[in-house]
């Protein structure tokens, strides 16, 4: 593809008309130390780890080698609903492209290496925190079961980085660190915004063929980039759902945030619900229109891929067909968000009925602000026969953040016995729904409160609670960790600062 004629890794912001990526060469960090390793991604690339300096010196961007071609890709985007003009690879740089022994192809980038063209004002660094978390949320989703790009190391730089801390505001000097991140591919629906905007028809003709050519090589014919953008809507619909089903809000669903293989992307201030609500965002950037709210991701799913399917229409002889399939992903998005949902709840199938059960168990877990974790979980064991009110809600008790009031205690009773009665319609056996159970919800989820204890630990040099998660993460259907498998405590609420971070880290 077209590159910056620039050869010479100049990291001056500019504008880059005309083309897809720049060369950009990471700037040397003080003191290169490997903090983690994914030993099983490790394996699956084919990449032993790093033992001597050199190697790390690979990973926090010291050293580049002669087969490495270091380049930042260029990038537009809509941010909150705005077009941004261009964005790219402000604090990324790949290195290269990398094959494993299974034949599949890697694209291995550093975040956090320093600046590249696309810096704008920015230091292209990434702070500690922001990549511990990256790097143990990735790999989280990972065995959650849920697509996403993987984190293969973190090493801390020796430098300091300066941030607002979003705890008090204040400006303050933080550790640094750089993740080098893995996918077979970080193009974005940015990527194809961005010659799009710029009326730059052959480039996006040339990025659309090698997109569809690399990563969708089974659409061939003259109708591929069509069933290429349905593929696209397809396996966008299945990451909200995939969301929905684990409680995961991304925070930053800009279409520069969107990967156009149905990957997580960009992690910086996201959450997994505790108590289940719809509204929740954990983003103070978000506030007050909460655009980027867990019950509001699939809707902006929706909305991206509208800037997705505007971005290839030049392509297109007319738009008519493309409008048609577009307008596809609400039956797509509700088939599948149905289907998941009755894993979740082991029933067999869903029927028009099931679907008004479904969104009573919704509404009751936001109405009576239960955790959603821990509330299936207690679902998938839950004795057949709840006989009385008072037995319902001791027996939930562990998913309740308060009291229930007198009428909740009513409405989780009614609802658990409507539920029984439908399980025994069940055409599968009492094994089958709970295994169903089991493979759709998690029993342990990076929950932010632990993720902040592990990171406050870890810039005091502690790694303790880290490494524990980091394993219990590998397990998350299992009950080998269950001294994760709480409710999160009264200090790390919302209402005491805890649960919300900014963009910006
Ligand atoms: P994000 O919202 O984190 O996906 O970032 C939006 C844009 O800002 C992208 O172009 C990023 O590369 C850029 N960006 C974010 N943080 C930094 C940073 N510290 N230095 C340079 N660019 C950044
Ligand atoms: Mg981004
Ligand atoms: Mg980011």
């Amino acid at each position: 593809a077209a590159f910056d004629g620039d050869d010479s890794g100049n990291t001056k912001p500019r504008q880059t008309p005309g083309v897809l990526y720049s060369k950009a060469i990471p700037t040397p960090v003080k003191k290169p130390e490997l903090l983690a390793w994914s030993d099983e991604l490790a394996q699956e690339l084919g990449i032993e780890k790093p033992t001597d300096q050199k190697d790390i010196d690979i990973l926090g961007g010291n050293y580049v080698a002669p087969s490495m071609y270091p380049y930042a890709a260029c990038y537009a985007g809509h941010q909150f609903g705005n077009w941004a003009g261009q964005l790219g690879d402000g604090r990324a740089i790949t290195l290269g492209e990398w094959e494993a022994p299974n034949g599949k192809t890697w694209e291995l980038q550093l975040k956090g290496p320093g600046l590249t063209p696309y810096s704008r004002r920015a230091d292209g660094r990434a702070v500690l925190r922001s990549s511990v978390r990256e790097y143990l949320m990735s790999e989280a989703m990972h065995y959650l079961g849920v697509p996403t790009t993987r984190a293969l190391s973190l090493v801390s730089t020796g430098d300091k980085v300066l941030r607002d801390m979003f705890y008090n505001g204040n400006a303050a000097y933080e550790p640094g660190a750089i993740v080098m991140r893995v996918a077979p591919s970080f193009l974005r629906f940015g990527s194809f915004e961005m010659p799009a905007a710029r009326r730059e028809n052959e480039n996006l003709q040339k990025l659309v063929d090698w997109t569809i050519d690399r990563y969708y090589p089974h659409l061939q014919g003259e109708n591929r980039i069509l069933a290429w953008f349905k593929e696209i809507m397809e396996k966008t619909a299945a990451l909200m759902v995939d969301w929905m089903r684990v409680g995961f809000v991304h925070g930053v669903m800009n279409t520069d945030n969107m990967s156009i293989l149905g990957l997580t992307i960009d992690y910086g201030p996201f959450s997994f619900l505790d108590d289940y609500d719809p509204d929740f965002t954990p983003n103070t950037t978000d506030l007050p229109g909460r655009r980027y709210a867990f019950g509001k991701q699939a809707s902006i799913a929706y909305w991206n891929l509208g800037c997705l399917a505007s971005a290839i229409a030049p392509l297109l002889p007319g738009t008519e067909e493309l409008v048609a399939i577009l307008e596809t992903y609400g039956d797509i998005f509700h088939e599948k968000y149905y289907a998941m949902m009755a894993n979740k709840l082991g029933l067999d199938k869903v029927t028009e009925g099931d679907q008004e059960l479904i969104t009573r168990f919704t509404n009751t877990l936001y109405t009576l602000n239960l955790d959603m974790t821990i509330f299936f979980q207690l679902l998938i064991d839950a004795p057949q026969e709840l006989k009385t009110e008072e037995e319902t809600e001791a027996y939930f008790q562990n998913s309740f953040y308060r009291p229930l009031e007198k009428g909740e205690r009513t409405t989780l009773h009614t609802l658990l016995t409507d539920y029984q009665k439908r399980l025994q319609a069940n055409t599968v056996s009492r094994e089958v729904a709970v295994q169903k159970m089991r493979e759709a919800n998690p029993r342990i989820i990076l929950r932010n409160y632990l993720l902040h204890q592990a990171i406050e630990e870890l810039e005091k040099g502690e790694n303790t609670l880290f490494l524990k998660l980091q394993a219990a993460m590998k397990d998350p259907y299992s009950r080998n960790f269950d001294e994760f498998f709480a409710k999160r405590p009264d200090w790390a609420s919302q209402k005491a600062g805890c649960s919300m971070l900014s963009c910006s880290s």
